[in-house]
């Protein structure tokens, strides 16, 4: 199990914690924390660091977020609102400061379509609350599970074990409540997206896939760590990630699409509207390359640059 690790944590005062989203699935983010104590290898959102004024290393500060309640939560009906997209909500530091559960409290009744990203269990400290706000709210709880093998796990993030996240998504889902398994980021010759939907399939409405995207401070990190590792899978990716070669994600598309005939599920390219599906089929979405897919339609024709 990943011990709970010393961050040095602070306080900020923010006059709206709803920031609307530029993500590909639109709508209102909301970070209740700024910085990240999971602190995964591959973290898109370590560049916060440069808006915030944190010089200390990503994984190792976090500031807790206090805001003035939000006076008419029904404004929100209908919206797509988004908790944790730079950080997770359930990291080790709400059981302390609850700053999830007080935006889960505050929208309880908006109408909200609310989606909670997490790689933690800790939301099942909240399955009480996320049951009442799945009456009046569209509600999706989605777990990033990239890999079953422990110890390339614990190379990459101090997050809970995969072995509880799937859990918590059973719990979660054997209550009623909508869930995803979120297969990110996919690692080339590593992500065994097969296996991943498999253990997952009888418990999640949806699964999403998305490639490992390098750019900006970790690319390096992440070859290093590959060449150290993994140094048969150097020339994959170099072949990806700087010759831009994007056969993998391909035949990987058609290899879940082949997945996804094989276990009667849907296969789409976008978000669909809000729903469930009969257990053991989710709708496998494809969000390789997901800038593509902002504002497609379901069509295959991905809006390339
Ligand atoms: S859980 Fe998300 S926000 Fe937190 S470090 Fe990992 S990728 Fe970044």
């Amino acid at each position: 199990m990943t011990e709970p690790k010393n961050i040095i944590v602070g306080q900020v005062e923010t006059k709206n914690v709803m920031t609307k989203s530029n993500g590909p699935l639109g709508g209102y983010a909301v970070n209740p924390y700024v910085g990240c104590p999971h602190a995964c290898k591959y973290c898109y959102a370590s560049f916060m660091k440069r808006f915030t004024g944190h010089t200390e290393d990503w994984g190792t500060f976090m500031d807790v977020k206090d805001w003035p309640a939000i006076k008419d939560p029904t404004k929100y009906a209908g919206q797509k609102v988004i908790i944790g997209t730079v950080t997770d909500g359930y990291n080790q530091l709400e059981e302390k400061y609850g700053r999830t559960r007080k935006i889960l409290e505050e929208l309880k009744d908006s109408g909200a379509d609310i989606l909670i990203c997490t790689k933690s269990d800790l939301v099942l400290r909240d399955l009480d609350l996320l049951l009442e706000i799945n009456k009046k709210c569209n509600l999706t709880v989605s777990w990033s599970i990239n890999t079953l093998d422990e110890n390339f796990r614990e190379d990459m993030d101090d997050a809970v074990p995969i072995a509880r996240r799937i859990e918590a998504m059973k719990t979660v889902y054997d209550a009623g409540i909508r869930t995803v398994c979120f297969i990110s980021p996919v690692f080339p010759g590593i992500t065994d997206i097969e296996a991943i939907i498999e253990r997952t399939r009888e418990q999640c409405d949806l699964v999403w896939l998305e490639n490992l995207n390098l750019r900006g401070g970790f690319k390096k990190t992440i070859m290093d760590y590959i060449a150290d590792k993994y140094p048969d899978l150097l020339p994959l990716y170099e072949r990806i990630y700087t010759k831009k070669d994007r056969s993998y994600f391909e035949d990987l598309e058609k290899k879940a699409e082949d997945l996804a005939r094989r276990y009667g599920c849907r296969f789409i390219d976008n978000e669909t509207p809000y729903e469930r599906v009969e257990k053991g089929h989710p709708t496998i979405v494809d969000y390789f390359y997901h800038e593509e897919v902002r504002g497609t339609a379901n069509s295959g024709v991905r809006n390339k640059k």
